[in-house]
């Protein structure tokens, strides 16, 4: 098994057998911390984020941002932090040297052992990182709403998260994902990195993304994969809601869209920074952890506003030393309806650009609200009814996060009491 991960490392893997947790944690000190802080601890101790085993120090935050890498010089575009509200730190008497149990939601999640305690300077942050201080940018707010002291050292899971359903069937640590990997005999897989219920602007993506990676490979055994992996996160009112996000993928390959021995769906925790270029690398390292030799990257990814280029997010590749970055980037242009085509198909083929319908996510989601089935052509009739029947199960009759939704859905994950 190829255990190999992002800088040819091992992949990270954190976690304290429960007989000994229990035994560990009832001495230490607990600091609660934040759900960003929560999600990105079980992030680390499976290693999603080899080759980090802890919350970064000054120095690799100076890295970063200074150079894109970590301080050792491994491509790394986005600070990973553990910021704590200073009264905890005062009142628990937390020193370096100390190993401090990190709770969430009032249950035990990880063992941190502090290495340092510092400040940082959250706009020197969001400059280098999202390329301005705009608190328009979504990304801009979040760094600002952090509190002003990290804590920077390694991480060890005390408590393993249970993922509640639908998400359990989706949830693979990279270790189990590289296992199913391997078991279905993929050579190449193919990232695509999701907030969205596919429509068939998307599905092409994928398929054309999948041509791409399988390349000069032989078809008579099908050896390449296309990974769905969906970011579960903080939601916004009007999001897609997470339940929806990955049953409706699920769904592609269930109605037959995709032969089910190529494709995979699967979450992971993030919230999304919204760095465009730079957090395109980062959801490159992500799906090379994962275990995927290529990752598509259409217009506009991870980018918000016009705070970039809708390109910006390819042509940051060009920069990168393929002995840095081990997976391969598909860029990809737009899908769109062409009337003289008759079909779906692809800015770089088609002739007729001044005929297209491009693929509006808005003209979608207001059909949807309205509960009108939008034509098989631009969203397929079995994705839209489990769709629906998502609303009804888990979106108190809404696709789309509403204030109920947010204020009443079922946890992704809970943390048993130990
Ligand atoms: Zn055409």
């Amino acid at each position: 098994m190829n255990y190999k991960g992002h800088g040819n490392k091992e992949i990270v893997e954190r976690v304290m057998p429960e007989s000994e947790a229990r035994e560990k944690i009832r001495k230490l000190k607990q600091v609660p911390i934040s759900g960003r802080c929560a999600r990105e601890c079980i992030d680390i101790a499976y290693g999603f984020f080899t080759p980090l085993e802890g919350f970064m120090g000054r120095e690799d935050i100076d890295a970063v941002c200074e150079k894109m890498t970590l301080a050792d010089d491994t491509l790394w575009p986005i600070p990973i932090v553990l910021d704590v509200k200073d009264e905890q730190i005062q009142a628990k008497k937390i020193k370096k040297g100390d190993a401090i149990l990190l709770t969430y939601s009032d249950s035990a999640l990880a063992i941190l052992e502090v290495e340092q305690i510092f400040g940082f300077g959250k706009m020197k942050m969001a400059k280098a990182v999202l390329g301005t201080t705009d608190e328009k940018h979504p990304g801009v707010r979040m760094l600002n709403g952090l509190e002003n002291t990290f804590l920077g050292g390694k991480i060890t899971l005390v408590n393993p998260p249970k993922f509640q359903p639908p998400f359990d069937k989706f949830w693979y640590t990279p270790r189990q994902l590289r296992e199913k990997i391997a078991e279905r005999d993929w050579k190449r897989v193919v990232a695509h990195q999701t907030r969205n219920v596919p429509h068939s602007g998307h599905e092409w993506l994928m398929k054309g993304a999948w041509f791409s990676a399988n390349g000069e490979l032989p078809v008579e055994k099908l050896q390449t994969g296309v990974l769905v992996n969906c970011i579960i996160g903080p939601k916004r009112m009007g999001d897609y809601i997470d339940e929806a996000i990955a049953l409706c993928h699920g769904e592609l390959c269930e109605a037959g869209y995709f032969r089910d021995d190529i494709h995979l769906v699967s979450i992971t925790l993030w919230d999304m920074r919204y760095a465009g270029p730079r957090e395109a690398v980062f959801h490159a390292i992500l799906r090379t952890n994962l275990g995927c030799t290529h990752h598509m990257f259409g217009r506009d990814h991870a980018g918000v506003g016009s705070f970039y280029d809708p390109y910006d997010a390819h042509r940051i590749f060009d920069q990168i030393p393929e002995e840095k970055l081990r997976i391969k980037p598909v860029r990809v242009l737009e899908w769109w309806y062409c009337p003289v085509c008759g079909e779906v198909t692809y800015s770089g083929l088609c002739g007729h650009s001044e005929k297209r319908q491009s693929f509006s996510g808005t003209l979608i989601r207001s059909m949807l609200e309205d509960k009108v089935k939008p034509t098989k052509l631009i969203f397929r009739p079995e994705v839209y009814d489990k769709l629906m029947e998502c609303a009804e199960r888990y979106g108190f009759g809404s696709p789309f996060c509403t204030k109920r939704y947010l204020a009443e859905r079922q946890p992704v994950f809970k943390l048993p009491a130990l």
